[in-house]
């Protein structure tokens, strides 16, 4: 029997339930996966921590929390009828929207039975004899699996940032990544708020509209867009619609970044000053990510991406009013684009606020949180509720807090002690059959992750299937094919001006976290031929083994 056919279904207690996949995960990854897995006619058991579908949506409900792909694009691809019959209601479709939107699609294509929701998987252990992994949950029970699919998420771990004081403060403490699912009022509350990525620029001019006061503690201002975001007309959606082949064919083959966009032809030095900043300000005035696609060079050459970053301190200076803190939210720290860029509504003009102050935690860090305030500079600032806009330990934290012993009983952890090491983002050598979705050396969180996501999903679905019609049990990275790539990974991150920031993509918002350029900037175009070029190859740098290989090896 080949290792994908099933020995499904529950079994006598003592032998635990076997399937041909366990997925981890019920983001828009992990369902996915479920329903192209439905689709090969291979069992699988979804586990997921929360108690719902939806991932990021279900986890970051802040105030304020919407894409900042627009909706008509961060959006399943899949299925024609599904793109052709949901209405998104705003150009940036809000969290509650979005999470509608997945249970929607849980529902749609009935995905909820091979899910256990409220179960952390906590384990998985690869045999080498039987090329199973037997996979532990929280609930205590074993389940055993051919394949492993971490669809753990990227941006799925909340960091508590380490300051003290913060278990003895008195009013409530939220995390923006794990924010509770009643509504928070903030109503006649002086609030806190630690962070200035984009959790905290999207939540910061609502907040303000709500609090009595409210005082953001930055340490690295960032640079931010305005979204435009506005309602969707039905012309509108009715034009993506009609030209949905064309715009997810451009995202997924041409793009870099997965999104339907024009492709610049010139960089930022070959115009004139009134020319650039003509351009500038209709992508301004437009809004959105695009804003760095004008010209094709922003993210490698220094001085040409100063005259983007000029542009946008500029508009901070008209925007803000007090001298000071304009001086404050001018990003000066890393060149524009190379920590991912915020998109907001209303951000630096809520400066403005009589309600809200800007605190200066660079050169005044926090020195401890008070039980009714936060102490930073020697200055107390007093507070009724405390929002952690703090982010995520990225990219490895979720697959990290599981146990994960591949062959030899070496665990993944051990292995990535340096920085993750991947052959494609895809796979890891050592542990076979474990797949990741956009995983660490994958485009992933430089692009439309949705694309990315579908992208991944299906390369490792046609791979199982591989697998199954030619009769292979286990698969892995060979370590070659995997040194290979984590040092074409480096070199190419290495052409860009993105190493210079210290951001989560280098891990370096976690003390002691390896400082290695993660995600793969090769663009999500050129990074997909790659990976359809190695499985036209009979998946090249990868090692299959099978039944039938086994045999031949036996007798010779
Ligand atoms: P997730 O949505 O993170 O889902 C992973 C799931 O795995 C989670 O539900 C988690 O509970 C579960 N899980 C993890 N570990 C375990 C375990 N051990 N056992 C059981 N379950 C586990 N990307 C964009 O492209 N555009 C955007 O506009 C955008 N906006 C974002 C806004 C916010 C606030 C954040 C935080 C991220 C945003 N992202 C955006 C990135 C976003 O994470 C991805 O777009 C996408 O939703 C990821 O889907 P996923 O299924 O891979 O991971
Ligand atoms: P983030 O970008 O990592 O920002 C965290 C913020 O908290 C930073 O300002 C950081 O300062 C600060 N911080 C962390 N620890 C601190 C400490 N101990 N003391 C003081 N300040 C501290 O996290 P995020 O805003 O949650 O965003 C993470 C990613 O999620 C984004 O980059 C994006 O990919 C995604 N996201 C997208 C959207 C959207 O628009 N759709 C919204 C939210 C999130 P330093 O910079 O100095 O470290």
């Amino acid at each position: 029997m080949s290792a994908v056919q099933s020995v499904s279904g529950k079994s006598p207690s003592a032998t635990p339930e076997t399937h041909d996949v366990v997925v981890v995960g019920a983001g828009f990854a992990g369902m996915y996966m479920l329903h192209r897995l439905r689709g090969l006619k291979m069992t699988a058991r979804v586990f997921e921590q929360g108690d719902g579908v939806g991932g990021t949506w279900y986890w970051n409900r802040y105030p304020g929390a919407r894409c900042d792909v627009e909706s008509m694009q961060y959006s399943y691809s899949f299925s024609d009828e599904l793109q052709q019959e949901w209405d998104w209601s705003e150009r940036y479709a809000p969290q509650a929207e979005i999470l509608k939107y997945a249970n929607h699609v849980a529902d749609r294509f009935d995905l909820r039975p091979d899910i256990q929701f409220n179960t952390r998987v906590d384990r998985c252990v690869f045999d080498e004899d039987t090329n199973r992994w037997s996979v532990t949950t929280s609930d205590g029970a074993t389940v055993v699996a051919a394949f492993v699919v971490l669809a753990t998420g990227c941006l799925s771990n909340a960091r508590m940032p380490d300051i003290e004081g913060i278990s003895g403060f008195k009013g409530k403490v939220y995390h923006t990544g794990n924010w509770p699912h009643e509504p928070v009022d903030f109503t006649g509350l002086r609030v806190g708020m630690i962070g200035t990525g984009s959790s905290a620029i999207q939540s910061v001019p609502v907040i303000a509209e709500q609090a009595k006061h409210l005082t953001v503690f930055q340490r690295t201002a960032n640079f931010s867009i305005p979204a435009r975001n506005a309602p969707l007309t039905a012309e509108e959606r009715e034009i993506f619609r009609k030209n949905y082949p064309e715009v997810r064919r451009f995202a997924r083959e041409e793009a870099r970044n997965g999104i339907y966009t024009e492709l610049p032809d010139r960089g930022a030095l070959d115009d004139g000053d009134n020319d650039r900043r003509a351009k500038y300000e209709a992508r301004w005035r437009h809004g959105g990510l695009t804003f760095m696609s004008v010209y094709n060079n922003l993210a490698l050459d220094k001085t040409a991406n100063d005259t983007a970053a000029d542009f946008v301190r500029e508009k901070i200076a008209e925007i803000v009013k007090d001298p000071d803190t304009v001086k404050l939210l001018q990003p000066n720290s890393h060149p524009i684009g190379t920590k991912r860029i915020c998109i907001d509504t209303d951000y630096f003009v809520t400066f403005n606020r009589p309600n809200v102050t800007l605190v200066d935690i660079k050169s005044n860090p926090i020195e401890e949180v008070l039980p009714h305030a936060v102490r930073a500079g020697g200055k107390d600032v007093e507070i009724d509720a405390l929002v952690l806009a703090t982010g995520f330990d990225a990219m490895t934290g979720s697959v990290a807090k599981i146990d994960i012993r591949g062959r030899n009983g070496q665990t993944l952890n051990q292995k990535w002690a340096e920085g993750p090491k991947t052959y494609l983002g895809l796979m890891s050598a050592g542990f076979p059959n474990l797949f990741i979705v956009t995983g660490p050396g994958s485009p992933s969180v430089l692009s439309n992750m949705i694309v990315s996501i579908e992208q991944h999903v299906d390369w490792i679905a046609d791979c199982a299937a591989y697998m199954r019609a030619h009769g292979f049990e286990a698969m892995e990275a060979t370590k070659e094919a995997e040194d290979d790539w984590v040092a074409h990974v480096n070199e190419v991150a290495h052409t860009t001006l993105y190493p210079q920031a210290n951001s989560w993509y280098m891990g370096a918002n976690i003390p002691g976290k390896p400082r290695i350029f993660m995600p793969y900037i090769g663009g999500v175009g050129p990074y997909r031929q790659i990976c359809n070029d190695v499985a036209a190859k009979g998946y090249e740098g990868f090692a299959m083994t099978g039944a039938e290989e086994a045999r031949k090896v036996a007798a010779s």
